[in-house]
């Protein structure tokens, strides 16, 4: 039976985006919709959203913020694009008419951050009820909208509305958790009897993401390999005792990739198209890359990254093993951005190695693209991987990732086997600088000596399904088992 879903986010592709969490809102959607299911979004109305091109709702949405009072705000409605599924902006100036999705320019988290996704939860609450749309499943995403699980069996645990609603709260990065001073009870409004180490207490604080653990009907992350690893300690951030005691509610789902935007056959952002059988485009891209990046277009395999610049990706090691890296006949890029050391660091280390080693600092989704497409290699020694994305794009487009394997990392990608031939990237086990420069220079080895073995994983790679149709069949069983386990009527 068809079921109502509303997904609750603080980001969407291409609306508003910092990570891979915006790309699964981006597209899930999508594939859920085309499985016959009424999804709807909920979004905060960033600055950069442009209202001009939505539909405003004439009625105002009031919000309301405990201690704080009701607050009122707009919704607008537009839709994702390339699809029929509603997109609805919560409007409120004071708390998102800002650039930064959640942190001010030098990159410390906003102070009001604890009140604005409060608020964005409770949001999405008063706006079901608002437009009469009854969900089935709830769907939250990180700490965010962890809260509206909380909501769901408290304040409006009796509400008729939510009769035969069930919540799930996907994972995509433990490291977040929403931690504020314990007074955010009082905004959170559903009743101090709720502050026990149970339920929403850590360390005399409230964790917002914590909340969301114990109340969601249940739970998933965004790889198979992610679900087991935050039970443990090295993983867990401190909540694997709790999530230990929901480990039976815990799917891992494998997101999948948006083949519409990642696909280096039709993709309009490269200079050259290619495919598995002909990669002829893909060295095109190549030396576009070189000249674009201002390397020498010189045959030697090119090495790249696109990333946040933050501790949890391992810059820290590539920063250690630079030396070494870049004493091997290669050529690196880089983009990205995020910690200020990083910025500074890899920004000298391009005036140290003009001719081996190019960077960007920023965001850049079309050279994101062409990255993907003109690299050799993608290097991506992150420390806990979630699930990943980048060594996703990079296996379709022919370029072999060179992973930690951990989390999502390890789920995807196959290790070179250098007997048999068989394989789509590199892995290394132990996160130091010398087991990433070995693994590097095996990479590159591999491409200069066994260039019949090269290939072939790259054909292999370009070839893997990662289509979201699959993830979202899962989905949709997850939701179903939800309602079950929920004991609410199910449609
Ligand atoms: P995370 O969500 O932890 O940042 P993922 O690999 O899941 O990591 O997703 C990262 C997404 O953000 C990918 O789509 C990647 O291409 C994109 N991205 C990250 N940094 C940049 C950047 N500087 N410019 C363009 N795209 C970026």
């Amino acid at each position: 039976m068809p079921l109502k879903i509303l997904f609750a986010a603080s980001e969407c592709h291409p609306f508003a985006k910092t990570g891979g969490l915006a790309d699964v809102v981006g597209s899930l959607p999508k594939y859920l919709h085309e499985l016959g299911h009424d999804v709807r979004v909920v979004l905060p109305r960033y600055y950069n959203v442009d209202r001009t091109k939505l539909n405003r709702h004439p009625a105002p949405l009031g919000v309301p913020m405990g201690i704080i009072g009701e607050l009122w705000c707009g919704i607008y409605e537009g839709k994702l694009p390339g699809s029929e599924v509603p997109v609805y902006f919560i409007d409120y100036e004071q708390y998102f008419g800002r650039e930064n999705l959640y942190t001010t320019d030098g990159g410390s988290g906003f102070l009001d951050n604890d009140n604005r996704f409060v608020f964005l939860s409770r949001a999405a609450m008063q706006l079901a009820k608002m437009l009469d749309f009854h969900p089935n499943i709830l769907h939250c995403h990180d700490w965010h909208t962890a809260a509206c699980a909380l909501y769901l069996n408290t304040i409006y645990a009796n509400d008729d509305h939510f009769r035969e609603c069930a919540s799930i709260l996907t994972i995509h990065n433990m490291q977040y958790q929403g931690e504020f001073y314990n007074g955010l009870m009082n905004v959170l409004a559903v009743g101090w009897e709720h502050f026990n180490f149970r339920e929403i207490e850590r360390y005399d604080r409230v964790n917002l993401l914590k909340a969301g653990v114990t109340h969601s009907t249940m739970m998933s992350t965004v790889s198979p390999f992610y679900s087991q690893e935050i039970l443990t300690p090295d993983f867990g951030y401190d909540l694997e005792d709790t999530l230990a005691t929901r480990k039976h509610d815990l799917w891992g789902i494998l997101n999948g990739v948006d083949l519409v935007d990642w696909n280096p056959k039709t993709d309009k952002t490269l200079p050259a198209r290619f495919d598995a059988s002909n990669l002829k485009g893909k060295a095109e891209c190549k030396k576009a890359l070189q000249k674009e990046m201002g390397l020498p277009v010189r045959n030697v395999p090119i090495v790249a990254m696109v990333s946040r610049l933050v501790s949890q990706k391992g810059f820290d090691v590539i920063a250690e093993a630079i030396h070494d890296l870049l004493a091997m006949d290669i050529q690196m890029v880089l983009l990205g951005s995020g910690e200020a050391w990083a910025h500074f660091y890899f920004g000298d280390i391009a005036f140290l190695y003009p001719n081996k080693f190019a960077c960007k600092i920023g965001f850049d989704a079309a050279l994101s693209h062409r990255i993907e497409a003109g690299a050799d290699m993608f290097l991506m020694p992150s420390r806990f991987e979630p699930c990943g994305l980048n060594q996703m794009y990079s296996q379709l487009y022919g370029t072999l990732p060179i992973v930690h394997g951990v989390g999502g990392l390890e789920d995807t990608v196959q290790n070179y086997n250098e007997a048999t031939g068989e394989g789509t990237g590199f892995k290394f086990y132990g996160l130091t600088a010398k087991n990433l420069t070995n693994t590097v220079g095996w990479a590159v080895h591999t491409w200069y000596n066994r260039k019949e073995h090269f290939a072939a994983m790259q054909k292999r790679a370009m070839e893997l399904n990662y289509s979201w149709a699959v993830s979202a069949k899962t989905y949709e069983m997850l939701y179903y088992e939800a309602l079950k386990r929920s004991n609410k009527p199910q449609p």
